[in-house]
Protein backbone atom coordinates (compact mmCIF):
# COMPACT_ATOMS: atom_id res chain seq x y z
CA UNK A 1 0.00 0.00 0.00
CA UNK A 2 1.10 3.73 -0.64
CA UNK A 3 2.25 5.71 2.34
CA UNK A 4 -0.11 7.14 4.80
CA UNK A 5 -2.09 10.50 4.36
CA UNK A 6 -2.42 11.58 7.79
CA UNK A 7 -5.83 13.71 8.43
CA UNK A 8 -3.10 16.84 9.72
CA UNK A 9 0.31 15.58 9.51
CA UNK A 10 2.11 17.75 12.58
CA UNK A 11 5.63 16.66 12.33
CA UNK A 12 6.08 17.54 8.82
CA UNK A 13 5.13 21.27 10.17
CA UNK A 14 7.49 20.88 12.96
CA UNK A 15 10.75 19.50 11.22
CA UNK A 16 11.89 22.76 9.66
CA UNK A 17 10.90 24.83 12.94
CA UNK A 18 12.37 22.18 15.44
CA UNK A 19 15.77 24.52 15.83
CA UNK A 20 14.43 27.58 16.55
CA UNK A 21 11.41 26.40 18.94
CA UNK A 22 13.68 24.77 20.92
CA UNK A 23 16.13 27.77 21.08
CA UNK A 24 13.19 29.53 22.57
CA UNK A 25 11.98 26.87 25.13
CA UNK A 26 15.24 25.90 26.44
CA UNK A 27 15.17 30.39 27.22
CA UNK A 28 12.43 30.37 29.16
CA UNK A 29 13.59 27.07 31.34
CA UNK A 30 16.45 28.72 31.71
CA UNK A 31 15.49 31.98 32.92
CA UNK A 32 12.29 29.89 35.03
CA UNK A 33 9.85 32.97 34.26
CA UNK A 34 6.82 30.39 33.21
CA UNK A 35 3.67 32.23 33.08
CA UNK A 36 2.56 35.55 31.77
CA UNK A 37 6.72 36.47 30.77
CA UNK A 38 7.94 38.18 28.04
CA UNK A 39 7.15 35.61 25.48
CA UNK A 40 3.02 35.83 26.51
CA UNK A 41 3.24 40.40 26.56
CA UNK A 42 5.31 40.05 22.96
CA UNK A 43 2.70 37.23 21.71
CA UNK A 44 -0.15 39.23 22.87
CA UNK A 45 0.79 42.10 20.38
CA UNK A 46 2.12 40.01 17.71
CA UNK A 47 -1.47 38.16 17.32
CA UNK A 48 -3.44 40.97 17.94
CA UNK A 49 -1.76 43.27 15.43
CA UNK A 50 -2.46 39.84 12.90
CA UNK A 51 -5.81 39.82 13.92
CA UNK A 52 -6.14 43.66 13.55
CA UNK A 53 -7.73 44.08 16.76
CA UNK A 54 -6.57 46.39 19.84
CA UNK A 55 -6.06 43.84 22.21
CA UNK A 56 -5.26 40.65 22.71
CA UNK A 57 -4.92 37.93 25.73
CA UNK A 58 -3.59 35.06 26.14
CA UNK A 59 -5.83 32.37 27.69
CA UNK A 60 -5.29 28.82 28.85
CA UNK A 61 -7.16 27.31 25.90
CA UNK A 62 -10.17 27.92 23.25
CA UNK A 63 -12.62 26.95 25.99
CA UNK A 64 -11.64 29.27 28.93
CA UNK A 65 -11.52 31.60 26.05
CA UNK A 66 -15.14 32.19 25.50
CA UNK A 67 -16.06 31.67 28.88
CA UNK A 68 -13.70 34.57 30.14
CA UNK A 69 -15.42 36.89 27.35
CA UNK A 70 -18.97 35.77 28.73
CA UNK A 71 -18.09 36.15 32.38
CA UNK A 72 -15.87 39.66 31.33
CA UNK A 73 -19.41 40.41 29.89
CA UNK A 74 -21.56 39.24 33.35
CA UNK A 75 -23.72 37.20 30.89
CA UNK A 76 -24.85 34.42 33.12
CA UNK A 77 -27.78 32.72 34.88
CA UNK A 78 -30.74 34.03 33.80
CA UNK A 79 -29.38 35.64 30.20
CA UNK A 80 -29.84 33.83 26.99
CA UNK A 81 -26.98 33.26 24.19
CA UNK A 82 -28.11 32.24 21.06
CA UNK A 83 -25.53 29.66 18.93
CA UNK A 84 -25.82 26.79 16.68
CA UNK A 85 -26.12 23.28 17.12
CA UNK A 86 -23.15 22.31 14.52
CA UNK A 87 -20.16 22.93 16.47
CA UNK A 88 -17.34 21.16 18.99
CA UNK A 89 -19.21 21.20 22.59
CA UNK A 90 -16.85 23.80 23.83
CA UNK A 91 -19.29 26.26 22.26
CA UNK A 92 -22.04 24.79 24.14
CA UNK A 93 -19.83 24.59 27.27
CA UNK A 94 -18.35 27.62 27.72
CA UNK A 95 -21.99 29.00 27.61
CA UNK A 96 -23.69 26.47 29.86
CA UNK A 97 -20.49 26.57 32.34
CA UNK A 98 -21.14 30.43 32.56
CA UNK A 99 -24.98 29.56 33.90
CA UNK A 100 -26.45 30.82 30.84
CA UNK A 101 -28.85 29.01 29.01
CA UNK A 102 -28.14 28.15 25.40
CA UNK A 103 -30.72 28.99 22.68
CA UNK A 104 -29.65 26.80 19.14
CA UNK A 105 -30.16 27.90 15.91
CA UNK A 106 -29.99 25.93 12.82
CA UNK A 107 -27.28 26.19 10.13
CA UNK A 108 -26.83 26.87 6.27
CA UNK A 109 -27.21 24.14 4.19
CA UNK A 110 -24.80 25.62 1.76
CA UNK A 111 -21.99 26.93 4.68
CA UNK A 112 -22.65 25.04 7.70
CA UNK A 113 -22.31 28.42 9.20
CA UNK A 114 -24.98 29.87 11.41
CA UNK A 115 -28.25 30.87 9.35
CA UNK A 116 -28.69 34.31 9.58
CA UNK A 117 -32.46 34.03 8.46
CA UNK A 118 -33.99 32.33 11.75
CA UNK A 119 -31.77 34.01 14.42
CA UNK A 120 -34.58 37.19 14.90
CA UNK A 121 -37.00 34.29 15.62
CA UNK A 122 -35.02 33.26 18.50
CA UNK A 123 -34.32 36.78 20.38
CA UNK A 124 -36.03 37.35 23.61
CA UNK A 125 -36.11 39.76 26.15
CA UNK A 126 -33.75 37.49 27.97
CA UNK A 127 -30.97 37.33 24.89
CA UNK A 128 -28.38 39.03 25.89
CA UNK A 129 -25.49 37.76 22.92
CA UNK A 130 -25.21 35.98 19.88
CA UNK A 131 -22.20 33.56 19.76
CA UNK A 132 -21.60 32.84 15.93
CA UNK A 133 -19.40 30.18 15.22
CA UNK A 134 -16.77 30.66 12.10
CA UNK A 135 -16.75 27.24 11.82
CA UNK A 136 -14.26 25.43 9.22
CA UNK A 137 -12.35 28.55 8.79
CA UNK A 138 -15.44 30.50 7.31
CA UNK A 139 -16.91 33.76 8.97
CA UNK A 140 -20.27 34.51 9.06
CA UNK A 141 -21.89 37.19 7.43
CA UNK A 142 -20.58 39.63 9.99
CA UNK A 143 -22.02 42.80 8.52
CA UNK A 144 -25.75 40.96 8.31
CA UNK A 145 -25.07 39.74 12.21
CA UNK A 146 -24.07 42.89 13.48
CA UNK A 147 -27.40 44.77 11.96
CA UNK A 148 -29.26 41.84 14.00
CA UNK A 149 -27.48 42.44 16.81
CA UNK A 150 -27.76 46.13 17.02
CA UNK A 151 -31.13 46.24 15.95
CA UNK A 152 -31.86 44.11 19.28
CA UNK A 153 -29.21 45.59 21.74
CA UNK A 154 -27.08 41.99 21.75
CA UNK A 155 -23.16 41.57 21.94
CA UNK A 156 -21.56 39.57 19.25
CA UNK A 157 -19.33 37.20 21.01
CA UNK A 158 -17.29 35.26 17.94
CA UNK A 159 -16.18 31.46 18.29
CA UNK A 160 -12.89 31.97 16.22
CA UNK A 161 -11.44 28.59 17.20
CA UNK A 162 -11.24 27.57 13.78
CA UNK A 163 -10.83 30.51 11.84
CA UNK A 164 -7.10 32.19 12.52
CA UNK A 165 -6.73 34.85 9.77
CA UNK A 166 -10.02 33.88 8.26
CA UNK A 167 -11.82 37.35 6.90
CA UNK A 168 -15.14 38.55 6.07
CA UNK A 169 -15.09 42.22 3.85
CA UNK A 170 -11.35 42.29 4.38
CA UNK A 171 -12.01 41.98 8.27
CA UNK A 172 -10.35 39.46 10.75
CA UNK A 173 -13.27 38.71 13.54
CA UNK A 174 -13.00 40.68 16.74
CA UNK A 175 -13.07 43.93 14.71
CA UNK A 176 -16.67 43.02 13.77
CA UNK A 177 -17.94 41.34 16.79
CA UNK A 178 -17.69 42.78 20.51
CA UNK A 179 -14.86 40.35 21.32
CA UNK A 180 -13.64 37.18 19.48
CA UNK A 181 -12.09 33.90 20.94
CA UNK A 182 -9.04 31.49 19.82
CA UNK A 183 -7.85 28.38 20.93
CA UNK A 184 -4.09 27.02 19.83
CA UNK A 185 -5.17 23.31 20.16
CA UNK A 186 -2.63 21.50 18.20
CA UNK A 187 -4.63 20.64 15.25
CA UNK A 188 -5.50 24.06 14.44
CA UNK A 189 -4.12 26.95 11.81
CA UNK A 190 -2.16 27.89 14.52
CA UNK A 191 -1.54 25.37 17.02
CA UNK A 192 0.97 25.26 19.99
CA UNK A 193 2.01 22.00 21.71
CA UNK A 194 0.28 21.95 24.52
CA UNK A 195 -3.14 23.97 25.88
CA UNK A 196 -3.35 27.65 24.62
CA UNK A 197 -6.08 30.12 23.65
CA UNK A 198 -6.69 34.10 23.15
CA UNK A 199 -9.04 36.72 23.31
CA UNK A 200 -9.30 39.79 21.25
CA UNK A 201 -11.57 43.23 21.73
CA UNK A 202 -11.24 46.96 20.74
CA UNK A 203 -13.08 47.09 23.61
CA UNK A 204 -10.68 49.03 26.54
CA UNK A 205 -13.05 48.31 29.07
CA UNK A 206 -13.64 44.67 28.09
CA UNK A 207 -10.25 43.80 28.01
CA UNK A 208 -9.02 44.83 30.81
CA UNK A 209 -11.62 43.13 32.26
CA UNK A 210 -10.82 40.07 30.86
CA UNK A 211 -7.35 40.41 31.31
CA UNK A 212 -8.24 40.15 35.21
CA UNK A 213 -10.41 37.48 35.00
CA UNK A 214 -8.07 35.19 33.21
CA UNK A 215 -5.67 35.88 36.54
CA UNK A 216 -8.18 35.49 39.47
CA UNK A 217 -9.37 38.60 38.90
CA UNK A 218 -6.76 40.69 40.04
CA UNK A 219 -4.39 43.88 38.94
CA UNK A 220 -2.29 43.77 41.33
CA UNK A 221 -0.57 40.51 43.46
CA UNK A 222 -2.94 39.17 45.83
CA UNK A 223 -6.14 41.57 45.51
CA UNK A 224 -8.97 40.09 43.63
CA UNK A 225 -11.31 42.83 42.75
CA UNK A 226 -13.46 40.41 40.20
CA UNK A 227 -14.08 36.53 40.53
CA UNK A 228 -11.72 35.43 38.23
CA UNK A 229 -10.43 32.13 37.35
CA UNK A 230 -7.05 30.36 36.05
CA UNK A 231 -6.95 30.46 32.87
CA UNK A 232 -3.42 31.80 31.84
CA UNK A 233 -0.94 31.27 28.87
CA UNK A 234 1.77 29.97 29.03
CA UNK A 235 5.41 31.09 28.24
CA UNK A 236 6.28 27.90 26.69
CA UNK A 237 3.42 27.61 24.64
CA UNK A 238 3.93 31.42 23.74
CA UNK A 239 7.31 30.59 22.44
CA UNK A 240 5.80 28.07 20.14
CA UNK A 241 3.03 30.07 18.75
CA UNK A 242 5.75 33.19 18.35
CA UNK A 243 7.43 31.10 16.12
CA UNK A 244 4.45 29.54 14.14
CA UNK A 245 2.73 33.14 13.92
CA UNK A 246 5.32 34.35 11.50
CA UNK A 247 4.29 30.91 9.03
CA UNK A 248 0.86 31.42 9.49
CA UNK A 249 -0.47 33.64 6.50
CA UNK A 250 2.03 31.66 3.93
CA UNK A 251 0.17 28.23 6.11
CA UNK A 252 -3.39 29.89 5.08
CA UNK A 253 -2.32 30.60 1.78
CA UNK A 254 -1.47 27.24 1.29
CA UNK A 255 -4.55 25.70 2.31
CA UNK A 256 -6.50 27.64 0.48
CA UNK A 257 -4.35 26.63 -2.88
CA UNK A 258 -5.12 22.92 -1.58
CA UNK A 259 -8.81 23.36 -1.16
CA UNK A 260 -8.77 25.08 -5.08
CA UNK A 261 -7.17 21.97 -6.51
CA UNK A 262 -9.09 19.72 -4.28
CA UNK A 263 -12.28 21.42 -5.63
CA UNK A 264 -10.99 21.27 -9.14
CA UNK A 265 -10.48 17.26 -9.20
CA UNK A 266 -13.39 16.62 -7.01
CA UNK A 267 -15.45 18.82 -9.52
CA UNK A 268 -17.04 15.90 -11.66
CA UNK A 269 -17.57 13.51 -8.44
CA UNK A 270 -20.95 13.02 -6.83
CA UNK A 271 -19.25 15.39 -3.41
CA UNK A 272 -20.14 18.78 -3.05
CA UNK A 273 -17.12 20.70 -2.37
CA UNK A 274 -17.27 23.17 0.36
CA UNK A 275 -18.85 27.29 -0.72
CA UNK A 276 -17.02 29.84 -0.16
CA UNK A 277 -19.68 32.76 0.55
CA UNK A 278 -19.49 36.14 -0.96
CA UNK A 279 -17.02 38.50 0.98
CA UNK A 280 -15.87 35.34 2.77
CA UNK A 281 -12.33 34.29 2.74
CA UNK A 282 -11.75 30.81 4.03
CA UNK A 283 -8.98 29.87 5.68
CA UNK A 284 -9.95 25.78 5.41
CA UNK A 285 -9.19 24.64 9.12
CA UNK A 286 -11.57 21.39 7.68
CA UNK A 287 -12.14 20.53 4.72
CA UNK A 288 -15.55 19.97 4.64
CA UNK A 289 -17.33 17.96 1.53
CA UNK A 290 -21.00 16.24 1.43
CA UNK A 291 -20.70 12.90 0.14
CA UNK A 292 -23.39 10.20 -0.41
CA UNK A 293 -22.55 7.17 1.01
CA UNK A 294 -19.97 8.84 3.35
CA UNK A 295 -19.06 6.21 5.78
CA UNK A 296 -18.39 3.71 3.30
CA UNK A 297 -16.31 6.14 1.57
CA UNK A 298 -14.56 7.10 4.94
CA UNK A 299 -13.86 2.95 4.99
CA UNK A 300 -12.82 2.99 1.60
CA UNK A 301 -10.69 5.81 1.98
CA UNK A 302 -9.01 4.34 5.13
CA UNK A 303 -8.53 1.22 3.66
CA UNK A 304 -6.23 3.39 1.17
CA UNK A 305 -4.22 4.14 3.61
CA UNK A 306 -6.08 7.89 3.54
CA UNK A 307 -7.54 9.28 6.98
CA UNK A 308 -10.43 11.62 7.30
CA UNK A 309 -12.24 12.99 10.29
CA UNK A 310 -16.21 13.53 10.64
CA UNK A 311 -16.71 17.34 12.33
CA UNK A 312 -19.11 16.63 14.10
CA UNK A 313 -21.08 13.38 14.15
CA UNK A 314 -22.83 14.60 16.80
CA UNK A 315 -24.99 17.65 16.92
CA UNK A 316 -25.15 19.46 20.34
CA UNK A 317 -28.69 19.08 21.10
CA UNK A 318 -28.60 15.47 20.64
CA UNK A 319 -25.59 14.95 22.79
CA UNK A 320 -26.19 13.17 26.14
CA UNK A 321 -24.19 15.85 28.19
CA UNK A 322 -27.20 18.22 26.85
CA UNK A 323 -30.42 15.78 27.36
CA UNK A 324 -31.45 18.56 30.34
CA UNK A 325 -32.37 20.71 27.33
CA UNK A 326 -34.90 18.39 26.14
CA UNK A 327 -34.16 18.65 22.31
CA UNK A 328 -34.87 16.01 20.09
CA UNK A 329 -34.14 14.28 17.09
CA UNK A 330 -35.85 16.65 14.11
CA UNK A 331 -35.68 19.95 15.89
CA UNK A 332 -32.51 20.80 13.86
CA UNK A 333 -33.38 19.38 10.38
CA UNK A 334 -30.76 21.09 7.93
CA UNK A 335 -27.90 20.14 10.57
CA UNK A 336 -29.28 16.42 11.42
CA UNK A 337 -28.69 15.98 7.96
CA UNK A 338 -25.70 17.13 7.25
CA UNK A 339 -24.12 15.54 10.13
CA UNK A 340 -24.75 12.30 8.12
CA UNK A 341 -22.94 13.80 4.88
CA UNK A 342 -19.87 15.36 5.70
CA UNK A 343 -16.43 14.30 5.51
CA UNK A 344 -13.79 16.25 6.41
CA UNK A 345 -10.44 15.69 3.64
CA UNK A 346 -6.44 15.84 5.01
CA UNK A 347 -6.16 19.47 5.53
CA UNK A 348 -2.69 20.84 6.13
CA UNK A 349 -0.26 23.29 5.09
CA UNK A 350 2.39 20.59 4.02
CA UNK A 351 -0.20 18.70 1.76
CA UNK A 352 1.07 17.88 -1.59
CA UNK A 353 -0.47 18.28 -4.63
CA UNK A 354 0.42 14.61 -5.47
CA UNK A 355 -1.15 13.68 -2.30
CA UNK A 356 -4.18 15.69 -3.46
CA UNK A 357 -4.77 13.77 -6.36
CA UNK A 358 -4.23 10.62 -5.17
CA UNK A 359 -6.75 11.30 -2.26
CA UNK A 360 -9.10 12.54 -5.25
CA UNK A 361 -8.40 9.74 -7.35
CA UNK A 362 -9.77 7.11 -4.23
CA UNK A 363 -12.74 8.93 -4.25
CA UNK A 364 -13.38 8.59 -8.23
CA UNK A 365 -12.80 4.65 -7.57
CA UNK A 366 -14.74 4.36 -4.97
CA UNK A 367 -17.90 6.19 -6.60
CA UNK A 368 -17.25 3.95 -10.02
CA UNK A 369 -16.45 0.98 -8.28
CA UNK A 370 -18.34 -0.04 -4.61
CA UNK A 371 -20.74 3.68 -4.31
CA UNK A 372 -23.10 1.48 -6.76
CA UNK A 373 -23.36 5.14 -8.08
CA UNK A 374 -24.30 5.34 -11.46
CA UNK A 375 -22.55 8.23 -13.64
CA UNK A 376 -23.78 9.97 -15.95
CA UNK A 377 -21.96 9.15 -19.60
CA UNK A 378 -20.80 13.08 -19.89
CA UNK A 379 -19.29 12.01 -16.25
CA UNK A 380 -17.91 8.93 -17.59
CA UNK A 381 -15.86 10.39 -20.55
CA UNK A 382 -14.68 13.43 -18.90
CA UNK A 383 -13.38 10.21 -16.44
CA UNK A 384 -11.83 8.06 -19.01
CA UNK A 385 -9.98 11.40 -20.43
C1 LIG B 1 -11.18 23.91 19.28
C2 LIG B 1 -12.47 24.60 19.46
C3 LIG B 1 -12.86 25.17 20.69
C4 LIG B 1 -12.13 24.98 21.98
O1 LIG B 1 -10.80 25.13 21.98
P1 LIG B 1 -9.87 24.37 23.05
O2 LIG B 1 -8.60 25.11 22.95
O3 LIG B 1 -9.77 22.95 22.61
O4 LIG B 1 -10.49 24.51 24.39
C5 LIG B 1 -14.05 25.89 20.72
N1 LIG B 1 -14.83 26.01 19.64
C6 LIG B 1 -14.52 25.45 18.47
C7 LIG B 1 -15.44 25.64 17.30
C8 LIG B 1 -13.34 24.72 18.34
O5 LIG B 1 -13.06 24.15 17.17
Amino acid sequence: MDTPIQFVDLKKQYAPLKEEILTGISEVLDGMHLFLGDNVQAFEKEFAAFCGVKHGIGISDGTSALHVILRAMEIGPGDEVITVPNTFIATAEAITMAGASMVLVDIDPATYLMDLDRVEEKITPKTKAIMPVHLYGQMVNMDRLREIADRHGLRIIEDTCQAHGAEFNGKQAAGLGDAAAYSFYFSKNLGGYGEGGFVTTNDDELARKMRMIRDHGSERRYCHDLLGMNARLDEIQAVVLRVKLKHLAEWNIARRQHAELYRKLLADLPVTAPLEAESARHVYHLFVVRAPERDALQAYLKDHGIFTGIHYPIPIHLQTAFGFMGHKAGDFPVTERAVGEILSLPMFAELTDAEIVRIADTIREFYLTKGGIQQAPETMAKISN
